[in-house]
């Protein structure tokens, strides 16, 4: 890998061609919010604009979306000056207005002093919760997890992720990938009485035969033996007692 050395807010930063401006930037420590980014996930990135920045290069500035931006040589960023501050907080005001229920939209907008939003507010029985449709939970579903159990569906306002027609999907495997990787916490997983239950489906946990304590669906674990070839019986402890 190319090293590349770059600047943030006027700090120079060791990082190599390609790197992303936001990955980078937390690797030196340099605050820039963004929610549908994933390190893991290879397209994700670039729909929430939460993490848009200044990006100074050959005498010219261009406000681009840092988690999806490359490292070049004599590039120059800028996280904080008025004109980041006052479009992250128009995207921020947007996004309280879409879901306003989300502690962590609202956590976030609070650092940079929104506590309201000057946009129509979608609220009440027509709300879609906290989800703000940036994809994160369908790209692990089929770019990790290999099994493409949901996808985006509707458009425009509307346009949300879900199983096909809304019903229970066969090809799920209860993994909870997709709610792990949400990151406004949108996507509801239940763990109670050894099922788990997700996207309206139950999953039966195999329960550890050690702690007795239900640790992964007996689904997932069928589909890791027959993907991997693992033997069933390593499924038989939970991981802190293998
Ligand atoms: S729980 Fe189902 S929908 Fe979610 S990532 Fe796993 S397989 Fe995909």
């Amino acid at each position: 890998m190319e090293k590349v050395a770059i600047t943030i807010n006027g700090r120079v930063c060791d990082g190599y061609r390609d790197q992303s401006v936001l990955n980078l930037a937390r690797e030196n420590g340099i605050y820039i919010p963004a929610l549908c980014y994933h390190p893991e996930l290879i397209s994700s990135g670039g729909s929430c604009r939460v993490c848009l920045v200044e990006a100074h290069q050959g005498g010219r500035m261009r406000l681009v979306t840092s988690c999806n931006y490359p490292v070049r040589k004599g590039l120059e960023i800028k996280t904080d000056t008025d004109l980041v501050k006052k479009i992250r907080r128009g995207v921020l005001e947007l996004l309280l207005s879409r879901v306003p229920d989300s502690d962590v939209i609202r956590d976030m907008a609070a650092m940079d002093g929104i506590t309201e939003t000057r946009f129509f507010k979608d609220e009440g029985k027509d709300s879609r919760g906290k989800c703000i449709a940036c994809a994160l939970c369908t790209l692990v579903c089929e770019e990790v997890v290999g099994v493409c159990a949901i996808s985006m569906l509707n458009r425009g306002r509307d346009k949300t992720p879900g199983t096909p027609y809304h019903k229970s999907s066969n090809a799920c495997i209860g993994c909870g990938a997709c709610a792990y990787v949400c990151p406004t916490g949108a996507i509801s997983l239940v763990d109670e009485g050894g099922t788990r239950t997700i996207w309206d489906k139950k999953f039966s946990m195999i329960k550890c035969s050690v702690c007795g304590i239900p640790h992964i669906p007996e689904v997932q674990a069928d589909w890791i033996v027959k993907t991997t070839g693992k033997d069933r019986s390593f499924f038989d402890k939970c991981p802190d007692h293998r």
